[in-house]
């Protein structure tokens, strides 16, 4: 993977751009035109965004907001080109706001430096950022152009990934910019409590009202690499009902919702 050669400022690897709910977070059921950028650098255990990894030849583009009548173009994709798409899904005013989403989208930096500002004038609408939060130099530099952060603090136990000191870099960082934040963390069986403990502290330490949503990872059709179907099982209703009240110790939000694109059959 060669992550370097793979950005800059002009063009972008993608995977896909299509309008769609929001199944995670603060957003949940709104509409959104979906970004979803090429390559991650990191490998959690329960992700079901695999695909991402690898730069593709190909991208494919919804002609139609919604009407999933995808048509393929090469990569990587001229700036000018994205923002004609998105002019495009955007032409019936239905849409809330733009998710960048992945794989990691931070990666792309100095692209976003040089199109969130065009497409924000472009379509009027928000951005709303989805990130590992692990990346908080590349998040400096587009954080002007930003209106809402998803980021994941990772917990070891369940995703295999350990982030804490990038995390709360990332999480000050949005608090400091007077961006809405909130903290996703993916739960499972397997959660261990010192890590769940160690996640709300740090994100209390930054600030007691970010909320802080709790998602049972979502079962995978099929394992990742070596990853087992044992890692990916959900927590059962007594686990969330007791990590909910544990995480109350540090912040006043705490919700606990699953990935509700997925119960709608959305992508
Ligand atoms: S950060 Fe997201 S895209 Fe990257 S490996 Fe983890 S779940 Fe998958």
């Amino acid at each position: 993977m060669n992550i370097k050669n793979s950005t800059n400022e002009h063009s972008a690897h993608l995977i896909e751009v299509f309008s769609a709910i929001q199944g995670e977070g603060l957003n949940v059921g709104t509409r959104q035109i979906f970004i979803r950028f090429a390559l991650c650098d990191l490998r959690c255990h329960f992700c079901d965004s695999a695909h991402t990894w690898k730069t593709p030849k190909v991208c494919r583009i919804e002609h139609n907001p919604g009407l999933r009548d995808f048509e393929t173009y090469s990569n990587p994709v001229p700036l000018e080109r994205l923002l004609k798409w998105v002019e495009q899904q955007n032409a019936p005013f239905i849409h809330d706001s733009i998710s960048l989403t992945g794989g990691e989208p931070l990666i792309h930096a100095p692209f976003l430096i040089q199109f969130l500002p065009q497409v924000r004038t472009l379509t009027k609408l928000p951005i709303y950022l989805e990130t590992g939060g692990h990346l908080p130099r590349q998040l400096s530099q587009v954080i002007p152009y930003l209106d809402l952060v998803g980021m994941d603090v990772k917990l070891p136990s369940v995703s295999g990934e350990n982030h804490w000191h990038e995390h709360i870099t990332f999480l000050q960082l949005c608090y400091q910019s007077n961006l809405d934040v909130f903290v996703k963390i993916i739960v499972s069986e397997n959660t261990e409590l010192a890590d769940l403990r160690k996640a709300g502290e740090l994100v209390g330490t930054v600030s007691t009202d970010i909320p802080v949503f709790l998602q049972p990872v979502t079962p995978l059709d099929t394992p990742t690499g070596s990853i087992t179907q044992a890692t990916i099982i959900p927590p059962t209703p007594d686990q969330v009902l007791g990590w909910q009240t544990l995480m109350k110790e540090f912040v006043k939000q705490v919700r606990v919702v699953p990935q509700t694109h997925k119960m709608l059959n959305q992508l």
